[in-house]
């Protein structure tokens, strides 16, 4: 069967949800047995968003092979539970700059090289490359931003023109919308949509199914209503719900028919109804908690929940996986103090340290790595919160004063965390950290051993600092165990503290590899730690 493509377009605001609505779709055509995958297109200039403050644009969220990307991609993967790579994500900067480089290389010799064709040709091959590859039935290309704006035209110009290319049945466009509720009037307004339905048509793109976001149930005049003005057949008018959790989406659309809708408009065959059971399975264990904890996330980005999207979804699958309610606080770590610690943290069952960068909120995370060492709290780090917990361990039981990360103080007599031997040359911002999957080898015996049950595991990264080598026996002869080691460069990749309820600390990213299907196993142990030691209390 020859791919068939979904285009996910958006209008009337940000914020409606495309990626979960795209992820949802798509989990319901891969449980009637398609493959599928989705890609998303973003119309900002940066190459990538790897460069980008996680205030910006939240998390950044990084692939197998080490492409840094958009935040929906990650739920691409928690959802579909397949991994996505460098060709889901393409931004404008992209595009342009594979023109740009062609064009100086000759490709264009006497051309004028414009937006029409040479742009739109560019996304258009992009838009084509994973259906080539022969692997999907099905390719959903989520269009980022809004119908309107100046720069998603040339996107909406590509789907125009591939749309005709590709010929009937071989694609279908679903426009997500929102049908707001006027309190003062008591009544829900479709102008918005038929606004935004008229800019996606004058730009050549007559959509096949409208999803409209609602606070309210949207009766069947209304739909009739919008039906009527749009184009569209009534039964093509799916009502989107605000839902209870974003794993309720793909019931929610599978309840509105969407699957059904698309099936019919692509004449797809029809294979078997959606089998969801392991997916409703998770939801019954997310909905029907038989424990609670609360658990500290401390970070600097935390007035953002964007930026830990991953490390909260995970939360929420290894809760689900324990049949326990995660209750989630967040911490501002500039704000934690040696005086205030004990009052903030004291009641929590388990705490974790975020990843980040630079100097600010720095103190504060070593301020709270030493009482929750010192209090038998289980404690789980990642990436830089790895990186916190090696400096306060030196500082504090191996009396290393002003021991520190190099990127916090470069002039430190104890470089415990230091700048990786590749990265020391490196200038360039933009992809150029140590990005994506690596191995690492489990010691036998160890927590992290146990954990995982096996001895060689594959994690994904993101980072410039490591932990610095020569201060490995040191931290051994102290409890502080290098657990888990990269077997090609001997970087460590896990240390844990022995004599300690749990106490793990991990270079790498654990929450980009958990899914709703496979939560991550560090992430379930954590949460077991955390109800054992809430009982113990
Ligand atoms: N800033 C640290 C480094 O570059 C940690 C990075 C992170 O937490 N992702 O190594």
């Amino acid at each position: 069967m020859a791919t068939k493509y979904i285009f996910v377009t958006g209008g009337v605001t940000s914020s409606l949800g495309k990626g979960i609505i795209s992820a949802s779709l798509a989990k319901l055509l891969q449980a009637r047995g398609f493959s599928v995958t989705i890609q998303k297109f973003d119309p900002y200039i940066n190459i990538d968003p790897g460069t980008l403050n996680p205030y910006e644009h939240g998390e950044c969220f990084v692939t197998e092979d080490g492409a840094e990307t958009d935040l929906d991609l990650g739920h691409y993967e928690r959802y579909l539970n397949i991994p996505t790579s460098q060709a889901n994500n393409v931004t404008t900067g992209r595009i342009y700059n594979h023109v740009i480089t062609q064009e100086r290389e000759g490709a264009y010799l006497g051309k004028t090289v414009q937006v029409i064709p040479h742009i739109t040709d560019e996304i258009k091959r992009r838009m084509l490359l994973l259906g080539q590859s022969g692997e999907f039935d099905i390719v959903v290309t989520e269009i980022g931003g809004c119908v309107g704006d100046i720069e998603s035209l040339p996107f909406i110009e590509a789907v125009r023109q591939l749309r005709w290319e590709l010929g009937v049945h071989e694609s279908c466009v679903i426009h997500l919308t929102l049908v707001p509720y006027l309190k003062a009037a008591g009544e829900l307004k479709t102008k918005p949509t038929q606004h935004s339905v008229r800019d996606l048509s004058e730009a050549g793109v007559q959509p096949d199914i409208l999803v409209c976001r609602s606070e309210h149930p949207i009766p069947s005049d209304l739909r009739r209503k919008i039906a009527l003005f749009c184009n569209v057949k009534q039964n093509s008018v799916i009502e989107s719900l605000d839902a209870e959790t974003i794993y309720d989406v793909p019931l929610l659309m599978r309840k509105e028919k969407l699957d059904e809708r698309v099936i019919s408009k692509l004449k797809l065959p029809h294979k078997a109804d959606p089998n969801l059971d392991s997916w409703k399975e998770f939801l019954g264990r997310l909905k029907n908690p038989t424990a609670e904890v609360n658990i500290a996330l401390i970070g600097k980005y935390v007035e953002l929940p964007d930026a830990y999207k991953s490390i909260i979804e995970s939360f929420i699958h290894a809760g689900a996986a324990n049949e326990c309610k995660v209750n989630l606080k967040t911490f501002q770590s500039e704000n934690i103090n040696p005086d205030n610690v004990a009052s903030l943290l004291g009641s929590m069952d388990a705490v974790l340290v975020a990843p980040g960068f630079g100097e600010r909120g720095f103190q504060g995370k070593l301020d709270s790595i030493k009482y929750i060492r010192e209090s038998n709290i289980p404690f789980l780090g990642i990436c830089l919160g790895m990186q916190c917990a090696a400096v306060e361990f030196a500082r504090n039981v191996l009396g290393l004063e002003n021991a520190a990360s190099t990127e916090m103080n470069p002039e430190t007599p104890h470089p415990i965390i230091d700048m990786m031997a590749d990265q020391k040359e490196i200038t360039q911002k933009g992809g150029t950290m140590r990005l994506g999957a690596y191995t690492c080898e489990l010691k036998k015996g160890s927590k992290a051993y146990s954990i995982y049950g096996k001895a060689k595991i594959i994690e994904r990264h993101r980072h410039r600092y490591e932990f610095n080598n020569k201060y490995i026996a040191d931290f051994e002869k102290a409890g502080m165990v290098a657990s888990g080691i990269n077997p090609d460069t001997g970087l460590v990749e896990i240390i844990e503290l022995q004599n300690h309820r749990w106490f793990v600390a991990v270079q790498y990213h654990p929450e980009l590899k958990s899914t709703v299907l496979n939560p991550h196993p560090l992430f379930v142990k954590f949460i077991k730690a955390a109800i054992d030691y809430a009982k113990s209390k």
